[in-house]
């Protein structure tokens, strides 16, 4: 049997090939996916072999019944379809955006795995739940009978957003309190518009919104209103701020002008795309417009960096990693879409110092690969007097993200945390150890992904049912 073509996934070149940097321009992509109609999506499904043993299923950290609604769609039964794949996923149209899947289900494929190309699950899933808003399949948050419990949820990211959506359905008073202005955390304000459209996070909180759900926006927790507060006001808390302190680089002339962090050159690009005035885009300072940019860093933020550069017309993108490209955290398909578009990447090679103020150089230091350490994971060494400039008038650090200081920030040191500053709550439940505090996605595991924080948020809130009901049975029992 030949191999199964992929569909391709992500933003491409449109029909110029030998185009590079500065001379791509927008209208140059093609942006997201590429079309998936009724009859790609029921071929795909039908290429499901039903094995048995859904190692697909197993590796999706929601345990979606991916056979099951992959058979519902080859059959043409959409409606049902949606039905299986919103029952065990809050926002499967996401989930199936951006999920890295060849590190998930689709890599755990069995048609995959016997090298024949995966069934494209992900776009699958995308398709049926976008087709469900389309035909108004998706019902709107209506709880049976409103409840007179109250939570508060810190964080309108996936995971406070997966929490808002169950216990509204079950009829408690929600309201979520974030610092940004728009909802969505790093999907509206982190991860780019070419691999997660705007107006499909805004749908959600639009959903959200008209159920029920009180968001109190431009609220930063700890300044504008304290955590004990928010103690006294609600039945429970919940936790999901995320993780936004950027790991740092260091060596002459860091602090430099021109050398800024992922967060803020992401945040500034997807402020644009909503239509907002950007000050920083203006003056020129996080637009990478005929300009030599050099990302530093290996990871998914990295890849978002070079391929937004490569967008806004960079003259040329390069991506410094210090490992090489098997051993980088990245997912290979958007390190493919990126060679694609024209971004070159250095590997073994790490910053070791910076040119100019502002910034007209980075001094590359060349590595290579150790012995294995610990994890069996091989260190980068520097090989001695294996140095060059590389020359550069942006450099965007994407090193990684850690949790900001909590405890500190909003004056609870009996908050738990674990010696990387994380939230130690209970990986089942979210619990921690302060009574009715709950913490789910990124500040409890460090970066992770969407899925996780949609699964955190989905137990916690079917945690707090449970306490809530415990205690109403109590009460009644008296
Ligand atoms: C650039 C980038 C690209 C990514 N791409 C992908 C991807 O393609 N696929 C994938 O699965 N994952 C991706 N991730 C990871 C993913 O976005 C996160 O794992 C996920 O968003 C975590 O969800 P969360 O709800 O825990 O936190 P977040 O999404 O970070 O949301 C936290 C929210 O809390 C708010 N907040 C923080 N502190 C306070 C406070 N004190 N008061 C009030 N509000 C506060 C923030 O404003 C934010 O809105 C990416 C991450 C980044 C940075
Ligand atoms: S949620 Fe993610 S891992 Fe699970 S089936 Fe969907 S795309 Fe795959």
């Amino acid at each position: 049997m030949a191999k199964q073509p992929m569909l391709k996934f992500v933003t491409v070149q449109r029909d110029m090939p030998e185009k590079r940097g500065a001379e791509l321009r927008r209208e140059d992509f093609h942006e997201i996916y590429a079309e998936f109609a009724d009859a790609k999506a029921a071929e795909q499904s039908a290429r499901c072999s039903q094995c048995g043993v859904p190692y697909c299923q197993s590796h999706c950290p929601l345990h979606n019944n991916i056979p099951d609604w992959l058979r519902m769609t080859a059959t043409g039964r959409l409606k049902e379809a949606y039905e299986i794949s919103q029952a065990t996923n809050t926002f499967p149209e996401i989930c199936g955006r951006i999920c890295p899947q060849d590190r998930l289900c689709e890599g755990n494929c069995v048609i995959e795995q016997s090298g024949h190309g995966t069934v494209t699950i992900g776009a699958v899933e995308k398709y049926i739940t976008d087709t469900a808003f389309e035909k108004g399949w998706v019902e709107d948050i209506k709880p049976a009978a409103e409840r007179g419990e109250s939570v508060g949820i810190i964080g309108a990211g996936p995971g406070g957003l997966a929490a808002a959506d169950r216990l509204r359905r079950a009829g408690v008073q929600v309201t979520v309190y974030d610092r940004y202005d728009r909802s969505g955390g790093l999907l509206t304000y982190g991860i780019p518009g070419f691999k997660l459209e705007k107006d499909i996070v805004m749908r959600r909180n639009e959903q959200l919104e008209k159920g029920g759900v009180d968001f109190v926006m431009n609220c930063n927790v700890g300044e504008d209103i304290s955590f004990a507060e928010l103690r006294e006001k609600h039945d429970a808390v919940l936790i999901a701020t995320g993780v936004y302190k950027t790991r740092d680089l260091s060596g002459p002339g860091a602090g430099s002008a021109g050398i800024v962090r992922a967060i803020d050159y992401l945040t500034a690009s997807n402020k644009a795309s909503f239509g907002d005035e950007v000050a920083e885009h203006k003056d020129g300072s996080l637009w990478a417009e005929g300009k030599k940019v050099v990302v530093i860093g290996g990871g998914d933020t990295a890849m978002d960096c070079v391929r937004t550069a490569i967008r806004q017309g960079a003259t040329s993108v390069k991506c410094l990693y210090r490992r090489d490209r098997d051993n980088m955290p990245g997912s290979q398909r958007e390190v493919a879409n990126a060679e694609e578009e024209g971004v070159e990447f250095v590997w073994l090679s790490n910053p070791k110092g910076f040119h100019g103020d502002p910034v007209t150089g980075v001094v590359v230091q060349r590595m290579r690969l150790g012995q294995p350490d610990a994890t069996g994971r091989r260190s980068p060494e520097a090989i001695e007097g294996a140095e060059y400039v590389e020359e550069a008038d942006l450099v965007i650090k994407a090193l990684g993200f850690e949790p900001e200081d909590l405890p500190s920030l909003w004056e609870q040191p009996e908050l738990p945390v674990t010696r990387w500053g994380t939230i130690k709550a209970d990986f089942r439940t979210g619990a921690t150890d302060m009574d009715g505090v709950y913490a789910v996605g990124d500040i409890v595991r460090g970066a992770s992904l969407v899925v996780w924080a949609i699964k955190d948020g989905r137990d916690a809130a079917d945690a707090m049912l449970k306490r809530f009901n415990a205690a109403a049975a109590s009460v009644a029992a008296e």
